[in-house]
């Protein structure tokens, strides 16, 4: 095969196209394209092995929270390796990174919680929070309350379990998904999902009544457990309309339903409160968070469960069995000293309120510059967290064909012009820089994101594409 151009100049995208296999990547494309690789990071800023500068405006997988540098975070790891480098929480056993972690996220809670067990990533805390469901149910007699319900364009992780609760349909098809027991219903988007007139409120009662008639039709002794990002992330970043939590919880309480908040994303700052579950009146009965938690600087993700939920799994021992369940790295003590170390800068650095801020600047400058451009359908957002979809037709909604990529060209123009953006289904392009962007910062990317648009509307018009 001959190499790559790009191969040619640089030994490290050839190396990769012969050996790595990329997750979410065209194999085929791959090997002709070949690998942007970055080679550092600081700040909001990373560098490619070319020596190329691009602001980070989805924080790496909306995770980077802190940005791509912080020396305490490497102090944090590397003390924990001396002292401790590894043991785990089987069978009782503990390391104080553990226990001090738990308490710090038992007291940061949005509501009152009980217990913390651990993970390694977002859909390992997703497939255990649904086994913790499952095992409830068997520990307290009803082992018919089984069926879980997500949305469609959920994004919960891409495991079996949290790949079939994940509402993407072509992530389905192409592995055999979704596993028995998983129903998903709609989408609480209101610019694509409302009916033409229909206010927030209304499309809000009309979900919440699908979401009544899905019960009542599976059965409501069947039906154990409903999964929510507050706001929906990688399906493209789709806000709750008003009143949407408020009426849904309702429905879940009626019918003895838990609610499990998927706060991977929102958790820690992103949506402009400490937990996305703050933002929308949420009480859940169990929470999983990753990313942000750890600022990812190494991989932890936590479930956090309320006390009727820990009531129950301690009642399992006697009725069915001891939780038999944990890995290896359950609370691993250096990624959780890592983790411990993240949420005491977010304490000193205010994040919360810096997130309100700079958030609100950053939502208005992304409907100043973007909403009246001829393709940008809908701006939309909160906190930290943003989106714009571009459309083919805007007064009908109507999106591009997808074999426009029209999306993709905007991520691909946004590397030439220094920023590297997340473009999701439907041509939506995601915003989530990591929480310590400042306002000069925010301006620099989107001016950036400008930029590249400009550049695509004039691509697409000479190809007679709008
Ligand atoms: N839940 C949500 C809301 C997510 O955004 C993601 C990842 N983007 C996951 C779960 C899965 O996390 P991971 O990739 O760490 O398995």
């Amino acid at each position: 095969m001959t190499p790559p151009a790009n191969a040619a100049r640089n030994s490290n995208a050839a190396r990769d196209i012969a050996n790595v296999l990329h997750p979410y990547t065209d194999h085929r494309a791959h090997a002709v394209n070949g690998p942007l690789v970055i080679a550092r990071g600081e700040g909001v800023r990373v560098w490619d092995d070319q020596g190329k500068e691009y602001i980070e405006a989805v924080a790496g997988l909306w995770c980077a929270s802190l940005g791509f540098d912080s020396k305490r975070l490497a102090d944090a790891a590397h003390k924990q390796m001396l002292k401790l480098p590894f043991y785990h929480a089987f069978t009782a056993k503990s390391h104080e990174p553990l226990i001090d972690l738990s308490e710090m996220l038992i007291e940061r809670a949005p509501c009152p919680m009980s217990k913390v067990f651990y993970a390694n990533s977002g859909s390992e805390a997703n497939d255990t929070a649904i086994k913790m469901v499952w095992y409830y149910n068997n520990a307290i007699g009803r082992p018919e309350k089984k069926k879980i319900i997500s949305r469609l364009k959920a994004y919960h992780g891409i495991t079996i379990a949290s790949g079939s609760l994940t509402g993407l349909p072509a992530n389905h098809k192409m592995f055999d998904l979704p596993i028995a027991g998983i129903i998903h219903v709609s989408t609480p988007h209101h610019y694509h999902g409302a009916k033409p007139g229909e206010s927030e409120e209304d499309f809000a009662t009309r979900l919440a009544t699908e979401l009544e008639e899905t019960i009542l039709r599976e059965g409501p002794e069947t039906v154990a457990a409903f999964f929510a990002e507050p706001v929906m992330g990688a399906g493209g970043v789709m806000l709750p309309p008003a009143t949407y939590f408020e009426k849904i919880q309702a429905v879940l309480r009626k019918y003895d339903v838990l609610f499990v908040a998927d706060e991977v994303i929102c958790g820690f700052g992103r949506t402009g409160n400490y937990w996305g579950c703050q933002t929308y009146d949420i009480t859940p009965d169990i929470i999983t968070c990753a990313k942000a938690l750890s600022a990812s600087f190494l991989p932890i993700s936590a479930i956090i469960i309320n006390d009727k939920i820990f009531q129950g799994l301690a009642d399992g021992s006697a009725t069915i069995g001891t939780w038999g369940h944990g890995f290896t790295y359950s609370g691993h003590p250096v990624a959780a000293a890592v983790a411990l170390e993240t949420l005491k800068i977010y304490d000193e650095l205010n994040i919360v309120d810096h997130v309100k801020t700079a958030g609100a600047h950053m939502q208005k400058l992304l409907r100043e510059r973007f909403e009246g451009h001829p393709l940008v359908g809908e701006v939309r957002g909160i906190g930290m967290v943003a989106a714009i979809e571009l459309v083919a037709d805007k007064a009908n909604k109507k999106n591009f064909e997808p074999s426009a990529k029209v999306g993709p060209r905007l991520a691909k123009a946004g590397e030439a012009e220094g920023v590297i953006l997340r473009g999701l289904a439907n041509d939506t392009i995601a915003f989530s820089p990591p929480l310590i962007m400042k306002t000069d910062e925010i301006e620099q990317m989107v001016d950036r994101t400008a930029r590249a648009l400009d550049a695509v509307t004039v691509q697409l018009r000479r190809e007679s594409l709008t």
